[in-house]
Order: C-alpha cells, then structure tokens, then sequence
C-alpha cells in the first residue's frame, strides 16, 4: 500500500514511529507536510499538489494534524476525502475533537460521563457559572488548549471571578469545570484504534502543587490495567467523536470514570516508551483491515 503521513516534521517520534512501522510490513510510506499541499477544488476530479506537483495516489492517509493548524489541516483532509483516499481520522471528526465544549455535548448527549462543565458568554453570569460548577476550587480551561496550556485551577471563589472576567474580557472562550480532586494530579490516557483500547498509560502529574498531569508539563507516564468500564468508555468516546484513531483522557472519580477529552492526533512517544506496546503498528494494521473489508465491498466479496 501507499501510505501518506501528513505531518509537518518526518523527525518527529509519532511520524518516525509510524513510517518505521508501515515500512516494516511492506507499505510505502511518505510524509507529506500539510501546510505545503495545496489544492484545486473542482467538480470534476479535485486534486492535491504538493511542492509544485501533482500529489500521487494513496491508498491511506494518516493525518497529524497539529492544533495550530486545524483549520488548514482539515481543508487537506477533506480534500483526499474527496479524493476518494481513505482517511485514518476524517476531517469533521478532527475538527469536533479540536473543540473541547462541542467534544463534551456530544458525549454527554450519549450519556458518557464527565465533571460537571459550565459555559457562559456574559460576565453577568459568572456568580452562577460558579455555583453550577459546584464551586471552588474549579478549573478553567481553553477550549481550544492543548499540552495542559490554558488549563487553570482556581482555589477561591474571588480569583476565580477574576480569572475569568480576565478571560472572558479578551475575548477568550473558555469553560468551567468542576475539580475532581480525588484524581490527585492523575489520568488515564486509553490509546483506541479501532474498537480496541491498544494501549493504556496513567499520566501522574510531577509534583503534589500541579494537578496537570500531561507529559509536557513535566508528567509521568507508566503502564496501567484499565478497568472495563473505562476501556468501554474509551472506545465509546472515541466513536462518538467520529474518530478511529483517538487518545481518550479519563479521570478517576470517586464516582466512577469521568471523560476529560478526546485527542484526534494523540502522541505516539509517552504510550510507546511507558508501555513498550507498537502503537505505530496497530494503527498500520487497522489500515490494512479498513482498505481490504472496503476493497471487499466494492467488490461484493466478504
Ligand atoms: P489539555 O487538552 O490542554 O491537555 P485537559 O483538559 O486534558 O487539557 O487538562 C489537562 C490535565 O489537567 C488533564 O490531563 C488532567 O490531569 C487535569 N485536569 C483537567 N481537567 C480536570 C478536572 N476537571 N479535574 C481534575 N483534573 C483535571
């Protein structure tokens, strides 16, 4: 097969990982930097170029689609989609994953759990949006953050006010959540391919004074046994968003597993290294499945 990896660095560990992987199971694999494709948008056959040619035929892409470049990334996306090129993640699940409030409609409407989460858009309503919140200390976030920036814990009721008329007076879209506490500093990032959990690592924050626990904020990653509630959950999230290739953040709660969110371009080097697992691979492999049971059915076989 002929894979295309679009991702902005081929240096990168996840893109490295996963052309090491296609091309050990015999695939070609190309990187292709999204921001240099380029694309004639026609009712007769759309195409790509790419550095000044005609982008060739793929069999597979898989996207890396930074969130600094959502916008653009899922214009390319869409373009193979038309193409008729089958997309690993396709560019509306990306683009619902990219945006936390809208993430977190779509599960509740699914009845998947998560901490109670408040949005407003007027100042007026920031006393409420606190109570609603099951008051302090709560966390504020971004909704379009990423690696834990725009992640913010609030203790008192006062800063908490003050945090988010300073966000909200920027123009800042931001949410309330409540503060699972009894998470200590800690998730569980579940790696889904597919309709399996392929790997699961608990991400510890580094010290008891930060309750972020991603890997770029100084967390710790190490392998850890799932239950099956969560893995369900994991895999649930992950469909709902539209997404096969999904890294589901939960949360443990003294009431059971609550979903934080799900990552439509989840790093490969905090899984591999905690877990030892070739993530790069099972993605490889659910490609190969995908394009041979869809071959199959254009061809009426199987
Ligand atoms: P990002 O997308 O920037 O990683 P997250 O919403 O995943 O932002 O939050 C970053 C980290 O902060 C999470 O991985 C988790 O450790 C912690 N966290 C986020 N929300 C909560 C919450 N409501 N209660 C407790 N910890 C949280």
């Amino acid at each position: 097969m002929n894979i295309a990896i679009l991702s902005r660095k081929r240096d990168l560990y996840s893109t490295h990982r996963l052309v090491e992987a296609a091309k050990s199971r015999g695939h070609r694999a190309d990187v292709i930097d999204t921001l240099r494709c380029y694309m004639n948008i026609t009712s007769v056959s759309p195409t790509i170029h790419y550095k000044g040619n005609e982008l060739r035929h793929y069999d597979a892409v898989i996207p890396r689609i930074g969130a600094s470049i959502t916008f653009y990334g899922a214009a390319v996306v869409r373009q193979l989609e038309m193409m008729g090129v089958f997309c690993v993640n396709d560019s509306v699940a990306i683009t619902r994953a990219r945006d936390k409030l809208r993430s977190l409609q779509l599960l509740s409407k699914k009845g998947i759990g998560m901490p109670i989460t408040g949005f407003a858009h007027s100042l007026d309503e920031i006393q409420d949006l606190i109570k609603m919140a099951g008051g302090v200390p709560l966390v504020i976030k971004f909704l379009e953050g990423t690696q834990g920036i725009g992640v913010v814990l609030v203790e008192t009721a006062k800063a908490a006010r003050s945090v988010i008329e300073a966000f909200l007076g920027l123009k800042v879209n931001i949410m309330v959540q409540e503060y699972i506490k009894e998470s200590a500093g800690a998730d569980v990032r579940c790696f889904v391919v597919g309709d399996k959990v392929v790997a699961a690592m608990k991400r510890q924050s580094e010290s008891p004074e930060e309750f972020r626990s991603n890997l770029h904020r100084g967390g710790m990653a190490s392998e850890i046994e799932i239950t099956e509630e969560e893995r369900t959950m994991a895999i649930r999230a992950a469909h709902i968003i539209g997404l096969n290739v999904a890294g589901v953040d939960i949360v443990r709660s003294n009431r059971g597993p609550l979903i934080i969110e799900v990552n439509a371009s989840p790093g490969l080097e905090g899984i591999e290294k905690a877990t030892g697992k070739d993530v790069a691979g099972s993605i490889i492999e659910f490609i190969e499945h995908s394009t041979e049971s869809e071959k199959n059915r254009a061809t009426g076989k199987g």
